[in-house]
C-alpha cells in the first residue's frame, strides 16, 4: 500500500476545496471496493483520500414527480432494495443486483461503479439505456454529463481536478417504454463481465418509436451504439428487426482476447445479450416483464 493521507468531507464544498487542495493524485473515496484495491497494489497514484460518504446528499436515494435522484456514494443493496426503483427502473436494480457478493453491495455505490469507468463495469450499460445523467460539482461550479458521454478511455473519464460526482439522475420513464440489462459470466456471481448490455425501448403498439442500446466489456469505454437503435426506431419489433440491432451490436464491437474471453465470444454474446434484452425490454414495455 502506498501511503495515503485521509479526510472526511462533510459538505460538497469541503469535498471540493480539499480534492482541489490535493491536487492531479487526490481521488474521492466512496465504498472504496475499486480504489483501496488500486492504492494496494500501486496500479493507481494515490496520495489523497477524500472521504464523501458522509455528505448527507451523497447517501440519499430522492423520488420526485419526475423521476429519481440518486447519491453518488449510495451503496448497491439500497438501490436494489428500493421498491419504487425496482418497479419503475427494474433494468437499474437488475444491474446492481449483481454487482460483486452481499459484502460488496453494502459498499459499492453507483457513482464508484461510473467514476472508476472500467470498460467492463455492470452498472453504466443500463444507465446509458435508462438515459442517465451524473450531476458533477467541481471548482468551476456544477454541470451535469449523460453518462453515455462521460468514460473517455479504460479508468478515465470527463473529471477534472476537483470535480466529482454528486448524484445521478434518473428520469421517469415514458409510457409504453421498457429497459432491461444482463451480463454474460462464467460463474454465477462475483465475476467481471465478459459482455454485458443495456436497451431501452419505447413502442407505440408493436411500432419502436425510441431505442438505446449500450453494450460493455467490448471496448476501451462502454459503447454506445446507435446503429443498433437505428435498426429498430420506426419499424415494427420483429424477429428481423431484433436480429438487424443484434447484428449492429456486433459489429459495433471492438473487444480484445483476455483470460475472460476471446474476441469471437464477445461480438458473439454482444449480438445474443443485445437481441435477448430488446425482448426483455419489450415485454416491460407492455407491462409484461
Ligand atoms: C470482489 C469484488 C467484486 C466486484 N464485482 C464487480 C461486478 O460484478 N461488477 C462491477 O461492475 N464491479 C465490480 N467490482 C468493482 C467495484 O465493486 C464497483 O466498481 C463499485 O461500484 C465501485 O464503487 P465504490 O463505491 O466502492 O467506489 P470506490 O472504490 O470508492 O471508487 C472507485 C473510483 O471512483 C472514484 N469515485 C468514487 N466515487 C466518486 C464520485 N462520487 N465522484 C468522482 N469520483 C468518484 C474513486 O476516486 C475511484 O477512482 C468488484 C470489486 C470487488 C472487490
Amino acid at each position: 500500500m502506498q501511503p495515503v493521507k485521509y479526510q472526511r468531507a462533510t459538505t460538497v464544498a469541503e469535498a471540493v476545496r480539499l480534492l482541489q487542495e490535493g491536487g492531479e493524485y487526490a481521488r474521492p473515496l466512496a465504498g472504496g471496493t475499486d480504489v483501496i484495491v488500486q492504492a494496494r497494489e500501486r496500479r493507481r497514484e494515490i496520495d489523497y483520500f477524500v472521504d464523501i460518504k458522509h455528505i448527507p446528499e451523497l447517501m440519499h436515494v430522492r423520488h420526485d414527480a419526475n423521476g429519481v435522484t440518486i447519491g453518488a456514494a449510495v451503496p448497491c443493496y439500497l438501490i436494489y432494495g428500493d421498491a419504487e426503483i425496482v418497479k419503475t427502473w427494474p433494468a437499474l436494480a437488475d444491474a446492481t443486483h449483481v454487482i460483486g457478493g452481499t459484502a460488496i453491495q453494502g459498499r459499492a455505490s453507483l457513482g464508484g461503479n461510473l467514476c472508476n469507468s472500467s470498460p467492463a463495469a455492470d452498472s453504466i450499460p443500463a444507465m446509458i439505456a435508462l438515459g442517465a445523467v451524473a450531476h458533477i460539482v467541481g471548482p468551476k461550479g456544477e454541470r451535469d454529463v449523460p453518462v453515455a458521454e462521460f468514460c473517455t478511455s479504460p479508468g478515465r473519464n470527463v473529471l477534472g481536478v476537483g470535480e466529482f460526482v454528486t448524484a445521478i439522475r434518473f428520469a421517469k420513464p415514458e409510457p409504453g417504454s421498457g429497459a432491461a440489462w444482463q451480463r454474460f459470466i462464467p460463474r454465477n456471481e462475483m465475476d467481471i463481465a465478459v459482455v454485458n448490455a443495456g436497451v431501452y425501448l419505447r413502442l407505440d403498439r408493436n411500432t419502436v418509436r425510441d431505442a438505446r442500446v449500450a453494450i460493455g466489456a467490448v471496448a476501451p469505454t462502454p459503447l454506445v451504439v446507435p446503429e443498433a437503435a437505428q435498426a429498430l426506431v420506426g419499424k415494427a419489433l420483429s424477429d428481423q428487426t431484433i436480429a438487424a440491432a443484434g447484428d449492429a451490436a456486433k459489429a459495433a464491437a471492438r473487444p480484445i482476447d483476455d483470460m475472460r474471453g476471446s474476441v469471437k465470444q464477445r461480438r458473439h454474446l454482444s449480438k445474443v445479450l443485445t437481441e435477448r434484452m430488446i425482448r426483455r425490454a419489450a415485454e416491460r414495455a407492455r407491462g409484461q416483464g
